[in-house]
């Protein structure tokens, strides 16, 4: 089969590779659609350490080739969505309520990880039973592939958030999580939802999904337009969708006492991040800090189809490309290099 592989640290290419099969428990799923991520290019750039020949992608739905033995709720020929992480479900980390942590930190990150990803014709799940959901049929395959990732991390922004019905939220970033997050804070019950961003199109696409008031931060101080907007009080919920030291400290700044601060972003760079000691209340203010990995698994992509299903949400606005996988390689430029407006490329495999 054909696959898409990260050949070596900043390099990337296809590889033909054999069909996985199935163990025991696992499935194998044949490819029909795939999203690039933003973290498939930190991948690329390192931010996992080097690898060899390792296929791409975490993002996909497909159709059931073939199920292991002990496999009893899927079947080939099945439409079925995966999660972007796919955990041991008897791990004692899942068993304590946090699957995504399962077999040590992020360990239940295991696509174009620990193992090869969905970037390929035919891609291996572990756990099946577990880890995959029936697509229902009034869900496309495009609006299904969006669950894997940028619904479950989105969301999970805003239920980490404690948002109180009718409470205040900032959302810093407003990419294709941030913009789930959005939609997530409002989905919770949120009275006003503020969305940081400079990006005319990421503007527009957040006040679709939700957003009451657009700050641009290249045009006034976030954190002053923030404590303004709420009358010098602070949000209810910050949620830190960017992954930098700045969006967390200022959503620090802007969180109220007693309020939370959800983080979605991946830190990819520096050793530490800071808290600002005076806006955290020197350590006393009652402010919580909420991390977290995108939740994996059947229950949880069941629940986002059923979202999808009810067309409560349409995610595919999001999708600014189609490609071929035969055009990855261009596909997976445009991610990098964020070229021409993208939010996200989709990858037709058939
Ligand atoms: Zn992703």
């Amino acid at each position: 089969m054909r696959t898409f592989v990260m050949q070596s640290l900043g390099h990337v290419g296809f590889m033909d590779k054999p069909i996985p099969v199935p163990g025991p428990n696992d499935a194998v799923v044949k490819t029909t659609r795939a999203l690039i991520c933003t973290s498939d290019t930190h991948t690329v750039h390192g931010a996992i350490g080097p690898r060899e020949n390792l296929t791409l992608g975490h993002e996909a739905v497909g159709v059931v080739h073939d199920v292991g033995s002990h496999v009893t709720l899927f079947k080939p020929g099945d439409r079925v969505v995966v999660g972007a992480i796919t955990p041991d479900w008897g791990d004692l980390a899942a068993q304590g309520g946090h699957s995504s942590q399962s077999g040590g930190p992020l360990g239940g990150w295991k696509f174009a990880n620990i193992k090869d990803g969905v970037f390929a014709e035919y891609f291996h799940v572990n756990e099946a039973d577990a880890n995959m959901a029936k697509i229902p049929d009034s869900v496309t395959d495009e609006e299904a592939v969006y669950c894997c990732d940028m619904l479950s991390t989105g969301f999970m922004g805003a239920e980490h958030g404690n948002i109180p019905i009718g409470g205040t939220v900032a959302v810093f970033a407003e990419g294709p999580v941030g913009l789930m997050a959005t939609f997530g804070a409002k989905l919770r019950g949120a009275g006003l939802v503020i969305g940081v961003e400079s990006i005319p199109k990421r503007q527009d696409l957040a006040r679709h999904y939700g957003a009451d008031v657009i700050v641009d931060f290249t045009k006034e101080d976030a954190v002053e337009r923030i404590l303004e907007l709420t009358d010098g009080i602070g949000v209810d919920t910050a949620i830190e969708a960017l992954g930098a030291d700045i969006t967390f400290q200022n959503c620090i700044k802007v969180t109220k006492p007693g309020g939370t601060i959800s983080i979605t972003g991946y830190f990819g760079e520096g050793e530490f991040v800071h808290i600002p000691r005076l806006d955290w209340g020197v350590g006393m203010a009652d402010k919580t800090i909420a991390t977290g990995l995108c939740p994996g698994g059947r229950l949880r992509m069941d629940r986002l189809l059923r979202i999808l299903e009810m067309k409560r949400l349409d995610p595919t606005v999001m999708t600014t490309h189609t490609l071929h996988f035969g055009e990855m390689l261009q596909a997976f430029e445009i991610m990098d290099k964020k070229l021409d407006g993208v939010i996200k490329p989709l990858i037709v495999f058939d």
